[in-house]
């Protein structure tokens, strides 16, 4: 494809990285992943003293980047009416302009990876290791949705009319990836977007904001608004202006959002209490492994983690399992966040009363693998915590409790566990150890859940290979999922247009 080759022979920006080859094999459309076996390939990775040597050499004082603070209705107003005046020219731009910002957007964030790791570090918590990954699906966003809108003109998809406005509302968890993306998804199509930051990352939001205008994206096609979370914010998503809400968080919020203005389009992605199987016949040293990376990733921090590992049959008993969990949890380096050589963070706040209970209560017939301990005064610093016993049903089968925290449940057979995976509000992600081809067909057609993934880790999905959204309480209004070939096409107005493909 001469057409990339092209392009990833521009020159780099700033001395920045080259950028990969962001041509992976294209997922089938379907709502649901194929499930996929490889291993996590990621384009951008950079090695992390090269990243903390770029942090001491960054040039952008991140504390300068600051989002305009509207606490006022007036300034609400003013912004949705400037926004919407700036769409038209951005509309008639044409998809081929507007995909080559986005192209831009890449290389200005791939030239600015330390600052983005540095504030995301200092800000939520975040490992450096965990920052590069987002830095890099942030970079496989804009490449990603660039190459789909040129796509979708060619085969005179993407000449529908976009929506005018866009809201979108990400969460602090993955406060660069999952922003950019929603963002430069929407404004690809040609609409304005208004982002606002979570409080706790305002930061990581106004660097955004700054880097994506350095791009060439025009100041009130994008516009980056901290508003307080009463009645401003109210009225920023009630506004009947707003055409659509991309909105990533727990999905209490999302149904709130929903019900203040029932006719808002509203794309959702949610809460999740996702589970990996283990059965006798994985590789139980790669399965220990899997399940600590998912589970203690971004401290446990992630709608897509692993909260729970069920055994099936004699891996229950196997001394060797649990003893290879015990030693991959309790070898983890937790501390601050800007030691490459930490491997879990803070959590983002002192725990509130779900996940205390977490950390802390057991069920009946519970005990601990690894008692969770708290390792500070801030009460953000906690230990990794594994508990066994856990019963069907009980509390912590059923509770998404957001933090470092791992339940163990025995499961007879491979149907007894996946009912046990099922068995809850959400179906985010799911994964399965087993190296039996029969097993995997079983449980392929069995599972609930939008991410399936196969002897590997269930975080950390790729843009494009691994489209990601969920079933049930995962998601709503969700009609395709981000980083797949369907975004960009629900995110116009279709109402006059013939059956989405
Ligand atoms: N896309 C992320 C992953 O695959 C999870 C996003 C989230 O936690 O909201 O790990």
């Amino acid at each position: 494809d001469t057409h990339r080759t092209q392009d990833r022979r521009e020159e780099p920006l700033d001395g920045g990285p080259e950028l990969g080859d962001p041509a992976l094999p294209t997922v089938p459309g379907r709502f649901r992943n194929t499930p996929d076996t490889d291993v996590s390939v990621r384009a951008n990775h950079l090695w992390a003293g090269q990243i903390t040597h770029r942090i001491r050499c960054s040039t952008l004082g991140t504390d300068e980047a600051e989002a305009a603070r509207v606490d006022t209705l007036e300034g609400v107003d003013a912004a949705i009416t400037a926004a919407l005046e700036a769409q038209r020219s951005w509309a008639a731009l044409g998809t081929e302009k507007r995909a080559l910002l986005l192209r831009r957007a890449a290389r200005v964030l791939a030239a600015h990876r330390a600052e983005l790791l540095e504030v995301m570090a200092s800000e939520t918590g975040k490992t450096l290791a965990q920052g590069d990954a987002e830095v890099s699906e942030a970079i496989d966003f804009a490449l990603y949705y660039a190459e789909q809108a040129e796509r979708l003109e060619r085969h005179g998809e993407l000449s529908l009319a976009p929506r005018p406005l866009t809201l979108v509302t990400p969460p602090w968890n993955f406060p660069l990836a999952i922003p950019t993306g929603g963002t430069l998804a929407a404004l690809v199509t040609g609409s304005a977007v208004i982002m606002k930051p979570a409080p706790q990352a305002r930061r990581t939001g106004a660097l955004i904001g700054a880097l994506l205008h350095q791009a060439g994206i025009p100041e009130h096609v994008l516009t980056l608004i901290d508003v307080p979370e009463d009645e401003v914010g109210r009225a920023l998503i009630t506004d009947p202006r707003i055409d659509q809400l991309i909105l990533t968080g727990a999905y209490d919020t999302a149904s709130l959002f929903s019900s203040w203005r029932p006719s808002l389009r509203v794309l959702a992605e949610t809460s999740g209490k996702n589970a990996i199987i283990v059965t006798p016949q994985a590789d139980l040293d790669l399965a220990a492994k899997d399940v600590a990376d998912s589970a203690f990733g971004h401290a446990g921090q992630k709608c897509s983690a692993a909260s729970l590992v069920i055994t099936v049959g004699s891996v229950s008993r196997s001394r060797r399992f649990n003893a290879q969990l015990a030693d991959a949890v309790l070898s983890l380096h937790v501390g601050e966040p800007l030691d490459p050589t930490v491997q879990m963070g803070p959590i983002i706040e002192p725990p509130g009363e779900k996940l205390l209970s977490g950390l802390t209560e057991l069920g009946e017939g519970e005990s601990w693998l690894a008692e969770p301990r708290q390792l500070d005064d801030s009460g953000r610093l906690w230990s990794p915590g594994v508990r066994v016993g856990v019963r069907e049903g009980s509390a912590f089968h059923l509770t998404e409790y957001f933090g470092p925290v791992l339940g163990v449940i025995h499961a007879d057979t491979l149907e007894d566990a996946v009912r046990i995976q099922n068995g809850t509000d959400y179906g985010l992600t799911a994964g399965l150890h087993s190296l039996d081809p029969a097993e995997i067909a079983w449980w392929t057609e069995h599972v609930e859940a939008g991410n399936l993934y196969i002897n590997r880790g269930i975080t950390g999905a790729i843009v494009q290979r691994q489209p990601f959204g969920g079933w049930k309480r995962s998601a709503i209004g969700q009609t395709s999922k981000a980083g797949g070939p369907h975004y960009l096409v629900h995110l116009q107005d279709l109402a006059d247009s013939p059956a989405v493909p």
